[in-house]
């Protein structure tokens, strides 16, 4: 591992030196994350925060791009890369989350990320005794909230914590988990963090599957299976295009193209974008969402309706 700088100002971005050289200041002890965000707020830098779990690809690549273009020349890009035990359930994939911190420093750095927020060990985020939680109703009902109990408390606990250490004017988050961004726009409107919340599209492989971190689970023949997801998502979108509203029959017909496939569904969905409610005929911006098991990987997509 190269020396990593202890110290970095905002005014590091400032002149001719080219972004992406510029390796990220790490820092893993989140009471220094307070201190510096705060210093760096007080100093008058616009403060951009991108809240992830590691093992970086090309869409959380376009969410830091992003933020390093909002925070601007004299602003200050942030990343954090934290593994959340609070959002798994007991049976799901923690302990084998995929980890690559020295991977995500150089994508930090390629994205012109100027510091990088890793705990070294998740106990100094939630200490022994942590009691405090924080539940968005609503929004969280449902979908990937009715699959996985307690996983938005956990989100939205987490989400709070990081947003108390960063004290970000500007925080990004990804289209590819919807619930959870209505999660968070619920819980920054009702505990008014007075942060701007910029939702990013989703970016795809070249044959539509969603990139996320997950998917380095798939084998080979899962990885083919997993196409079923957004093919069946834009056929529903084409078919709404085409003039079929009628919810049901554009959830039968996505169905069965994932039971062709062999996925097996957890759940597929119409819904409002806003307040996540069932839909019974597909509007414009109503939203498609699936969650669908392949092999034993369960990934998650969405699509807007024209
Ligand atoms: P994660 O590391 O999975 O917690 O994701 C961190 C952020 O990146 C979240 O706001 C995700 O919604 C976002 N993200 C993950 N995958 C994608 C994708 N394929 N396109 C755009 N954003 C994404």
């Amino acid at each position: 591992m190269r020396p990593i700088p202890t110290q970095r100002t905002p005014e590091r971005h400032r002149g001719a030196e080219p972004i992406s050289v510029n390796r990220p200041e790490l820092v893993t002890d989140p009471a220094a994350w307070q201190v510096r965000c705060r210093t760096d707020r007080a100093a008058g830098a616009r403060v951009v925060l991108v809240p992830t779990m590691g093992f970086l690809h090309d869409g959380h690549l376009s969410l830091l791009r992003e933020a390093r273009r909002l925070a601007g020349t004299s602003g200050v890009a942030l990343a954090s890369i934290f593994v959340n035990p609070t959002q798994f359930g007991p049976t799901e994939d923690l302990s084998r989350y995929p980890r690559d911190l020295e991977g995500d420093l150089a994508k930090c750095a390629a994205a012109g990320i100027d510091r990088v927020l890793a705990p070294a060990d998740p106990a100094q985020v939630f200490a022994a005794g942590h009691e405090t939680w924080v539940g968005v109703e609503r929004v969280s009902q449902g979908l990937c909230g009715g699959s996985r109990p307690g996983h938005f408390r956990g989100v939205a606990t987490v989400v709070a914590k990081l947003f108390n250490l960063t004290v970000p004017h500007v925080a990004l988050f990804g289209e590819k988990d919807f619930q959870q961004l209505a999660v968070i726009r619920a819980m920054v409107r009702d505990l008014s963090f007075g942060i701007e919340i910029v939702g990013m599209p989703t970016v795809r492989e070249p044959d539509g599957l969603a990139l996320s971190s997950r998917n380095a689970y798939l084998s080979p023949e899962d990885r083919q299976r997993a196409r079923s997801l957004s093919r069946a998502l834009f056929e529903a979108r084409d078919a709404a295009l085409a003039g079929e509203r009628d919810a049901e029959r554009l959830r039968g017909r996505a169905r069965d193209l994932l039971a062709t496939a062999g996925v097996r569904v957890d759940y597929l969905e119409i819904v409002h974008p806003e307040t996540l409610a069932p839909v019974a005929r597909a509007e414009p911006r109503s939203v498609m969402l699936v969650a669908a098991f392949v092999g034993t990987t369960r990934l998650i997509d969405n699509v807007r309706f024209p």
